[in-house]
């Protein structure tokens, strides 16, 4: 597996959980408002090897991974690399873009997952301006009715941009019977695929959102995160 970055300690990254957050290499989208532009291109890898061995050192401090990218499902090796994590005893969390519904299935039915956080990038007519590229949006669709009937923990995430999200009453639609919908404010990073100061939703304007359209489509939780 190619792991372009890793981050030891995360209290942030997996809801009660003190993990380790792996960043894999490489995604099949791009996102002109991705933070990763430069761990989808290095050829400065860590081994599995090294991972590992911290999590087996650390087993009385961490208690979970996160599996981040990059698009981890694109990896070769990701199911043997989590069957050697669970031999550890981890919880492991997934993010995933949710463009390769047979891996995230096979991962399930294997019980390599415990938690599955999926982007939903945009309504269906704004996805392919919001990823970069044209796709099949069955794909996303497949993997979100899998993870939507699977026993494991989940959530759909959304990175809430203006320039991007015209019609959030669509977006709460397409999410709509969900276990968990998270609103994620937009934050500018240099390291952006595409170098421009996007506009981003209030607090307040999320939380406006929230009001208005949970109860309507049946959303179990809406989490509102951000800063300002
Ligand atoms: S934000 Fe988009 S381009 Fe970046 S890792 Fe996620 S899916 Fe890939």
């Amino acid at each position: 597996m190619k792991i372009a970055d890793y981050l030891k300690t995360s209290f942030i990254d997996y809801k009660d959980h003190v993990a380790s957050v792996v960043f894999t290499s490489k995604c099949n989208f791009s996102c002109p408002f991705c933070h990763n532009k430069n761990i989808l291109k290095t050829d400065d890898l860590i081994s599995e090897k090294t991972v590992l061995k911290h999590l087996e050192k650390r087993r009385n401090i961490l208690d979970g991974i996160v599996i981040s990218g990059g698009e981890p499902t694109l990896q070769v090796g990701l199911t043997s690399f989590l069957q050697d994590v669970k031999s550890l005893g981890y919880d492991v969390k997934l993010d995933t873009n949710g463009y390769r519904p047979q891996v995230v299935q096979r991962l399930i039915q294997m019980s390599l997952i415990d938690y599955v956080a999926m982007d939903i990038k945009n309504t269906s007519s704004a996805y392919a301006d919001t990823i970069g590229r044209d796709l099949e949006l069955s794909k996303v669709y497949k993997t979100m009715e899998i993870i939507k009937n699977t026993p494991i923990e989940y959530e759909f995430r959304t990175t809430m941009i203006k320039d991007f999200h015209a019609d959030i009453e669509s977006l709460f639609e397409m999410v709509s019977d969900a276990k968990r919908f998270v609103m994620q404010q937009y934050r500018y990073s240099e390291s952006q695929i595409v170098d421009c100061k996007y506009d981003y939703f209030t607090l307040e304007e999320m939380y406006a959102f929230k009001k208005r359209y949970k109860s309507v489509y049946n959303i179990g939780e809406v989490i509102v995160k951000g800063s300002y």
